[in-house]
């Protein structure tokens, strides 16, 4: 079978969930036991989004690889349960790099570089890639922004050149869209749909499925005024109502038999494809979701809490151990920078587990050293991600090793105890974007850890996004004080993870374990920590 394409495209409004749809329609196609990838493409100039602020972009997700990508290729792994890659987020920026690169090497020579064909062909390029290298039967690539915005055009032009070139039993377009409801009159409205669909037209792409967003349910003649305004069957007006989760949304897809009509339309009837989807583990993990048997409320301490998608893949990690573990995690989210040895107590009385999440920069920084702190003096469940492990180790050394001025240079250049340095390779770099130590590095265990109890394996590979590491020069300093350095990267000596003996569970980790979470798979370090802090 060749690989057949699904675009997704939004309009009327950003932030419909485009993201959670692809990953769902993912999931339910592979639930017919096809191979499925998503791709993102985002219409921004960046090549990447790593040189980003949170606060801009949400979190920066890290593939196996180690390319910095856009939070919804977390969604695509997550439901799916198979790594993405580099070529599962194109952005303009990357786009138009190679593109320049190309005509610097004179392969273009003699010509006028161009928008179109040039650019355009590129995006083309990147979106059959895909299934150059991987067995694919079906790729869906959501395209970033909204219908109208002007840096989404080439994209609509890329998409309509394949959808052209492939057919329609090859390529399947999908509209995302809202349907609001107006309260003064008492209804759901479709002009704004129309409008867009019209907008759609105009770029010469006509959707064979229309996905309506919408707080009320969809009525019969509401779906045929669509249908009949928007030039698509009745049937392919699919209603994408708030759902309690977004792990409910392959199952709302499935009751409306949107997968049918895919595979109609793209003539695969093979007997070897199971005519129904089988959803028998998701369906039993919804459920487990939607009945914990205990409450925990458990403190995230970070500097970007105001934003609600900075720490996504953590937030979803949480879930998905609860729901392994039958409890129900209740996020207490607490601005680093507010936290002081003063109030510390009042802030974090009530919690029973305590994460300090990854970041960047200075502000805050004393506050999520004294939280590792009060969460190392009052025996709660600690967890440090990356940035969390530092502040967890210039704390210690703080305290437990008579090295008070301890700290990192990332924050204190001249530190006379740098207990976290920058790693030798990094010193010669300047340039920002997609340098850091990026993407997946082994991790040896020590036999007779904590690490080693959670895990059950004896070398785990983790993904990475960092420039500084605990200082191997000073690391001696804390091991004589009882602190345990219990995974280890093999070939440089680094350090991977930390924890202390002496405390219930008190554990740092320099990787991001929460990028490796999925619906079948939620990472043992988060299920153990949800373990640990429910038991208190
Ligand atoms: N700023 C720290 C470093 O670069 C931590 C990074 C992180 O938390 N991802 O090493």
């Amino acid at each position: 079978m060749d690989t057949k394409f699904i675009f997704v495209t939004g309009g009327v409004s950003s932030s419909l969930g485009k993201g959670i749809f692809c990953a769902s329609l993912g999931r339910l196609l592979e639930s017919h036991g096809l191979r499925v990838s998503i791709q993102k493409l985002d219409p921004y100039i960046n090549v990447d989004p790593g040189t980003m602020n949170p606060y801009e972009h949400g979190e920066v997700f890290v593939t196996h690889d180690g390319a910095e990508t856009d939070l919804d290729l977390g969604h695509y792994e997550r439901f799916l349960g198979h790594k993405t890659s580099q070529a599962n987020n194109v952005t303009t920026g990357r786009v138009y790099q190679e593109v320049i690169e190309k005509e610097r090497a004179g392969q273009y020579l003699g010509k006028t570089v161009q928008v179109v064909p040039h650019i355009i062909d590129e995006i083309k390029a990147w979106i059959v890639r895909l299934s150059e290298t991987q067995q694919l039967d079906v790729i869906i690539s959501e395209i970033g922004g909204t219908v109208g915005d002007i840096e989404s055009l080439p994209y609509l032009e890329a998409i309509r050149q394949l959808r052209y070139e492939m057919g329609s039993a090859n390529a399947l377009v999908t509209h995302l869209t809202l349907i609001p409801y107006l309260a003064a009159a008492g209804e759901l409205k479709t002009k704004p749909t129309q409008h867009s669909v019209k907008m759609l037209l105009s770029y010469g792409l006509q959707p064979d499925l229309l996905v309506c967003r919408s707080e009320r349910p969809l009525h019969s003649e509401l779906r045929e005024k669509i249908a009949h305004f928007c030039n698509v069957e009745t049937r392919a007006v699919i209603e994408a109502a708030d759902a309690k989760s977004i792990y409910d949304v392959p199952l709302q897809l499935a009751q409306q038999g949107v997968q049918k009509l895919i595979l109609e339309q793209f003539q695969i009837t093979d007997q070897s494809i199971p005519s129904e989807p089988d959803l028998k583990e998701w369906t039993q993990f919804v459920k487990r979701l939607h009945a914990p048997e205990k409450r925990v409320r458990i403190a995230l301490v970070g500097k970007y809490v105001t934003h609600q998608d900075a720490y996504k893949s953590i937030t979803e990690s949480f879930i998905l151990a609860g729901a392994k573990t039958s409890v129900d995690i209740e996020l207490h989210y607490v601005e680093s920078g507010d936290i002081t040895e003063d109030n510390c107590e009042a802030v974090l009385q009530d919690v029973k587990g305590i994460l300090v999440a990854p970041g960047f920069g200075s502000r805050g920084i004393e506050g999520k050293i004294t939280t590792a702190r009060f969460a190392r003096v009052h025996n709660i469940p600690f967890l440090g991600i990356c940035l969390g492990l530092q502040c967890a180790m210039i704390s210690f050394a703080r305290d437990c090793c008579g090295l008070e001025e301890a700290h990192s240079t990332e924050f204190c250049a001249d530190s006379p105890w740098p207990v976290i340095d920058l790693m030798e390779d990094q010193k010669k770099i300047d340039n920002k974007g997609g340098t850091m130590r990026l993407g997946a590095y082994d991790c040896k265990i020590a036999q007779d850890s904590q690490a080693y109890l959670i895990y059950n394996q004896p070398l785990v590979t983790e993904r990475h996004r960092h420039r500084y590491e605990v200082n191997n020069a000073i690391r001696h300093h804390l091991e004589n004080q009882g602190l345990k350095f219990s995974g280890i990267n093999p070939e440089s000596g680094l350090v991977e993870i930390a924890e202390l003996p002496s405390h219930p569970w008190y554990i740092g980790v320099q990787f991001h374990p929460e990028y490796r979470s999925t619906v079948g798979n939620p990472h043992p370090l988060f299920t153990s920590f949800v373990t640990a802090a429910a038991s208190r």
